[in-house]
């Protein structure tokens, strides 16, 4: 199903996101963690693409593994950094012979670290340029990124919006937010965005916290605010992942109550490839 059908249903889009792991082992222990979310029936699963386009084969075969062995629907995430124009539209031609429908086109980040990193010099430059071959290339339900706390390279809140619009007028169906955890940035982003005459869903990207420093790492890396309260609890569980695992589940559960207050069309969960948090708060959130 695709994704502008899923998100036009009445209930609420509950999704899943993974990454694709190194080893095989990783693999085997992913696909574990598959079966447990199955049961949640989430509307979709989504793998990421490497940083700097590094996981092109993997990503391809993860996404189509899970929808043939899993029987679940999946979004295949494609950036555009690191690759030609070419190796990026030969990955939506494989895309296309898995029958792959949904996709989210993304401007993808450099390697983390590489210092002489140069974008290359065939590729595209933005994530509108991939949403407009995808959309030439027929077929596909597109979603894009959007940042509730502005996109750490954006010029200005105004032009970071202004070139969304520009995505959403290229084709895309749904919007999916960057992780935050303060849901007043996306209250206040919906809003921004509304202004603007867009209209398609925008799904909160929630990011269950596994670990203090993991999140210390995560925000700072896509500049989301932790917010004076949360900072409170983290410090109690600095050296304790086990307490900021359950620290996590019941922020998570409270950040999503309100945005299922609010009238949010689905939860996108940055699970890490770990189930046991989003199943407890499926569970508390009685979903
Ligand atoms: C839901 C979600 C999933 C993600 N999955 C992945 C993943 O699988 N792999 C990965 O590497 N990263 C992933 N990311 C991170 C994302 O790729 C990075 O944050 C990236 O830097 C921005 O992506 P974008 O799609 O917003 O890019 P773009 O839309 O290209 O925007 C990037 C920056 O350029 C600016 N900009 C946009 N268009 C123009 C233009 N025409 N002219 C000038 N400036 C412009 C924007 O304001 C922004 O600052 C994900 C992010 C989200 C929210």
């Amino acid at each position: 199903m695709k994704l502008a059908d899923l998100y036009a249903r009445p209930e609420l889009t509950l999704s899943v996101e993974f990454f694709p792991p190194k080893t095989d082992k990783g693999e085997e222990n992913l696909f574990s963690e598959i079966e447990i979310i199955k049961r949640l029936n989430p509307a979709f699963c989504s793998v990421t693409y490497g940083a700097g386009g590094s996981t092109r084969e993997k990503t391809v075969d993860l996404v189509d593994r899970i929808h043939r062995k899993c029987g679940l629907e999946v979004m295949c995430h494609l950036t555009v950094v690191g690759q030609s124009k070419d190796e990026a539209r030969a990955v939506l031609r494989k895309l296309k012979e898995k029958g792959i429908e949904n996709m989210i086109a993304l401007g993808g980040d450099p390697p983390q670290g590489m210092v002489d990193w140069k974008p290359h010099p065939d590729g595209f430059h933005h994530a509108v340029e991939l949403v407009r071959e995808a959309v030439a290339f027929g077929g596909f339900s597109i979603a894009v990124a959007g940042f509730p706390e502005v996109h750490p390279r954006a010029e200005s809140r105004a032009s970071d919006l202004r070139y969304l619009k520009e995505k959403v007028d290229a084709g895309a169906v749904a919007i999916i937010t960057q992780l935050f955890f303060d849901n007043e940035e996306y209250y206040r982003y919906v809003e921004d965005v509304r202004k603007l005459g867009i209209r398609l869903p925008i799904v909160p990207g929630v990011l269950p916290i596994l670990s203090a420093s993991q999140i210390r790492r995560f925000t700072s890396l896509c500049c989301a605010k932790i917010p004076a309260q949360l900072e409170r609890e983290l410090i109690k569980v600095e050296n304790d992942d086990e307490a900021a695992v359950q620290l996590g589940i019941d922020y998570a559960t409270r950040q999503c109550e309100g945005l299922i207050k609010f009238g949010v069309p689905g939860l996108h969960f940055y699970s890490l490839n770990k189930s046991y948090s989003v199943q407890a708060i499926c569970k508390n959130l009685n979903l």
